[in-house]
């Protein structure tokens, strides 16, 4: 891989949603540059593009056309086996609705990521990225014992459990109220500074994009400087 590549690189991305009668032409020629420890938030109205964007930037979805390098490594070489290994290595995720495994304590979803990969030091790097967000009295609370603020505290906990190079967070203060969001959200920040990760932030809040050194627009199928 190569170390001077942009952490993120998008050229012409496009993605259409194939239909019978009416394909939805979500992304018409995406263009973006992000050099390593940038942080980016992306606003746009409902329905621009936004979550579609961040899907194809974490290989959850191939683009129509277009190119996605990370780090260097163009996305569209891998195979699904080898996309799946880069994701694991290289990146965290974030959703607003949390997506935690409801059967498993805060510390089983935390160190998930680290039991895929097989890690050995999985639990104690589990217990770690708990700490950091707050949650180490929580260790063996359910989700479903847990408020929304701590179940999101506990989904930034796996995210950056593997120390991922390129932190993707899709409105993660979006199921919480005003203050929670605001927390959450100081502390996302705050662990993406220490760590000088790279972030890609999907938010309708102005504040969240004020804290970013970039801000983008998506709109009309285009991303433009906000
Ligand atoms: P945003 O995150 O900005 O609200 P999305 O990326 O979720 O926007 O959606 C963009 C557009 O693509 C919407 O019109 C949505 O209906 C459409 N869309 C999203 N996913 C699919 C899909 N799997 N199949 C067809 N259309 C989709």
């Amino acid at each position: 891989m190569n170390e001077a590549a942009p952490a993120v690189l998008l050229r012409g991305l496009r993605k259409t949603y194939p239909h019978a009668e009416n394909p939805v032409e979500v992304l018409k020629g995406v263009d973006l540059r992000l050099a390593r420890g940038e942080t980016a938030a992306v606003l746009g109205p409902s329905g621009s593009g936004k979550s579609t964007l961040l899907a194809l930037l974490g290989g959850l979805d191939r683009p129509t056309a277009g190119e996605i390098s990370l780090f260097g490594e163009p996305l569209g070489g891998l195979s699904e086996p080898a996309l799946a290994r880069f994701r694991a290595a290289n990146m965290g995720i974030v959703f607003q609705q949390f997506h935690l495994m409801p059967h498993m304590t805060a510390l089983e979803n935390a160190s998930l990521p680290l039991e895929i990969a097989r890690d050995p030091g999985a639990e104690d790097k589990a217990r770690g990225a708990l700490a950091s967000v707050g949650l180490s009295h929580r260790e063996d609370h359910l989700p479903g014992e847990l408020s929304g603020g701590e179940c999101q505290r506990v989904a930034i906990a796996r995210a950056l459990v593997t120390s991922p190079r390129l932190l993707l967070a899709d409105e993660p203060s979006g199921n919480l109220d005003v203050r929670t969001g605001r927390q959450v959200m100081d502390l996302l920040f705050s662990l993406v500074a220490e760590r000088r990760a790279t972030l890609l932030l999907v938010t309708h809040n102005p504040e969240f994009a004020e804290k970013c050194s970039r801000r983008f627009v998506l709109a009309e199928g285009r991303l433009a400087d906000a």
